[in-house]
């Protein structure tokens, strides 16, 4: 389910006295980022601004992340479990969403293929970088034919290491590949959450 057929009523705020706990996880990697409660108005905020709010008991009143940080979560899905006691949140992070200063409060470890879509929001963050500072930002100020042909060669040499048996050098390629691959989806104006859904569409139509 999710934000649009959420039902509020269906949750199980008696047995969790009107407070359910609520992951959040980044939407473009996946990472867990934080546990917070919420009741009722807090997850009624949420759904009407699209803005993460919990309650807080420690200050025992409604809070949204990142209400004086700055580092809001914007709302992409909520989804409650199996006996819908517990709710997980989709959403994504406009900063840092610990306290300490890093991305999740449960450590930076074990993003694994999560780092792509990371990577992905760090090369459109470039778009705005100087080009003479950035290679990222200079790809991107070319335009999506540079950013296109940097995919063929780099393509080239991923089949090149492979052919050769060249292990060290094909996971080198490969990952020049996928950056650039980035890079050109970016400049197209394509997210890679599409290109994963029409993967997935492949799947689940075999
Ligand atoms: P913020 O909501 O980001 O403006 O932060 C407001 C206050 O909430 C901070 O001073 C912290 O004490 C606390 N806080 C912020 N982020 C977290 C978090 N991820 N987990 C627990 N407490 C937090
Ligand atoms: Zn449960
Ligand atoms: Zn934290
Ligand atoms: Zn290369």
């Amino acid at each position: 389910s999710d934000e649009r057929s959420l039902d509020l009523d269906a949750l199980a705020w008696e047995k969790m006295d009107g407070l359910l706990p609520a992951v959040v996880q980044d939407a473009a990697t996946d990472q867990l980022l934080m546990l917070g409660y919420m009741n009722r108005e807090a997850l009624g905020a949420t759904m009407s601004d699209g803005l993460v709010t919990f309650y807080s008991r420690s200050k025992q009143r409604l809070w949204r992340k990142g209400e004086s940080s700055g580092n809001v979560l914007r709302l992409v899905s909520i989804a409650a479990d199996c006996d819908r006691d517990a709710l997980l949140i989709r959403a994504n992070p406009a900063g840092p969403t610990c306290h300490r200063g890093t991305d999740s409060c449960f450590g930076e470890a074990g993003l694994g293929a999560g780092w792509l879509g990371k990577l992905e929001r760090i090369v459109a963050e470039r778009a705005s970088a100087d080009p003479a500072q950035s290679y990222t930002a200079s790809l991107l100020a070319e335009g999506p034919a540079k950013a296109a042909q940097k995919v063929g060669e780099e393509g080239v040499e991923v089949a090149l290491a492979a052919v050769s048996r060249d292990t060290a050098g094909l996971a080198d390629e490969a990952a020049d590949l996928l950056f650039h691959l980035l890079v050109v989806l970016r400049s197209r104006g394509l997210d890679l959450a599409s290109v994963i859904a029409v993967l997935q569409a492949r799947h689940l139509s075999r």
